[in-house]
């Protein structure tokens, strides 16, 4: 993964972590103004209820509306007669407990601009007190009763409890999980880079070994010793085609870490298309012939000539025609087929080998992938073959498709554009 899709990942996680903190934190305030609502509610049909009952006692409702207009303590805010309004208190406390609110609050009567205290909390005033006529009860004007519930924020958290720190705690989790998978996701992304520079380095170092062996093989080959036994040359000719093999692979690491950095230098030139096929299949000659094979050529009459990197394209063809080998366990025949087409120059590369499931034709040029499926082949590889034929010809403006039958044989079809059009 890239730096740009890596930044990409992390800060899309990190902007779904704060919408869904946005989203936590708008709910809980939504979900208290609906408890405050329902709590204003319940508030009101209470004491509406409490003054209906009131209505109904006549001696009572004589009594308080005496207490209001005779008390002379009305005007300090001092209640001289609380036995009066004990009843009203015990009612309103009965409807509230109806409503499941067994919370302290303060009871006043409003006349006018006056106050009368009724029970000993204070705070009458404010937003937050729910205020009542009192004027058909009593046959008085401008005259309320008051209640504020002094601790009623309080109360909603309580209610909300639960709710509350279920949402407290899936933030901390939310929160805590990202920065143990950012954690996490860091290490494996620096050990795999540690495990990329050590293979590249790996490769690197076959790199000198390899040569020596390729040069001293074709030395014992050519040595009078190996010219009158065939036994010698039979060995020499198998460590220099295993040497090759093993070259193809340590290549193959180095090049794909070259396309991993983008830093696969292209040289690009006008090139021949069936030279360069050419070229690919003396490669891996050596191969078709040790499995008794054959390849079929069929190129249309005329040139080629496509915009390329040559080394490159050699081993793009290299690998397709290596995996119709590898992938033909039985009867190994190999088309190689260079002809034109509308959209410019088309190659395809056949076999008759073990063929691709449906499922497995896109996702066999992803970066590691092998079939395993059933694990019908045991042949050995990296996965990172088709990859790099992909990402090759994407820089070269062609494309790959495969088309193929299980049991019957894969045809890899490669477009290369007409060279005005790159
Ligand atoms: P490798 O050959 O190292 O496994 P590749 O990227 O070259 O990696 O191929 C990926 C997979 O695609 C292989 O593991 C193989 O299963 C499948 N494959 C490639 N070419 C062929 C083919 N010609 N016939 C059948 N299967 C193939």
């Amino acid at each position: 993964m890239n730096h740009f899709k890596r930044y990409l990942l992390i800060s899309t996680a990190l902007l779904s972590i704060l919408v869904l903190l946005g989203m936590q934190v708008h709910w809980l305030l939504y979900s208290y103004r609906i408890e405050e609502a329902l709590f204003s509610k319940s508030v009101r049909i209470a004491l509406n209820q409490s003054i209906a009952e009131l209505s109904k006692d006549e001696g009572l409702c004589q009594s308080m509306q005496n207490s209001i207009s005779c008390d002379s303590s009305f005007r300090a805010s001092r209640n001289k007669t609380p036995h009066v309004w004990k009843n009203l208190d015990s009612q309103i406390r009965d409807e509230l407990a109806r409503y499941d609110i067994d919370l302290a609050y303060d009871l006043a009567i409003f006349k006018g601009k006056d106050t009368l205290k009724i029970s000993n909390l204070d705070q009458m005033v404010g937003s937050s007190c729910y205020r009542l006529s009192l004027d058909n009860v009593l046959e008085m004007s401008d005259t309320e009763i008051g209640v504020v519930f002094p601790n009623r924020y309080n109360f909603f958290l309580h209610r909300m409890g639960m709710m509350f720190l279920g949402s407290v705690l899936l933030i901390l989790i939310i929160g805590f999980s990202f920065i143990l998978v950012i954690r996490f996701y860091l290490k494996e992304v620096s050990l795999s880079k540690n495990i990329k520079e050590m293979v590249n380095n790996l490769a690197h170092e076959f790199r000198t070994p390899i040569s020596s062996i390729s040069l001293a093989a074709k030395m014992i080959q050519q040595s009078p010793q190996a010219l009158d036994n065939p036994k010698i040359r039979r060995y020499s000719e198998t460590i220099l085609e295993e040497n090759k093999r093993l070259q193809r692979q340590s290549d193959h690491i180095l090049q794909l870490a070259a396309i991993e950095q983008d830093n696969l230098a292209y040289r690009f030139e006008p090139l021949e298309l069936a030279t360069i096929l050419e070229e690919a299949i003396r490669s891996v000659e050596f191969l078709v012939e040790e499995k008794e094979g054959t390849i079929k050529k069929d190129y249309e009459e005329g040139s080629f000539i496509i915009q390329g990197d040559h080394n490159e394209l050699v081993h793009v063809l290299m690998n397709l025609l290596v995996n119709s080998c590898k992938y033909s366990p039985d009867k190994l025949d190999i088309g190689v087929f260079l002809k034109r087409s509308k959209e410019g120059i088309q190659v395809e590369i056949t076999d008759k080998g073990m063929g691709i499931a449906p499922g497995e034709r896109k996702r066999i040029f992803e970066k590691y992938y092998r079939i395993s499926s059933g694990n019908e082949h045991n042949t050995k590889g990296f996965g990172i073959g088709l990859y790099y034929v992909r990402e090759v010809l994407k820089a070269h403006h062609a494309t790959i498709a495969v088309e193929s039958e299980i049991g019957k044989g894969s045809r890899f079809i490669l477009h290369f554009p007409k060279i005005e059009e790159q």
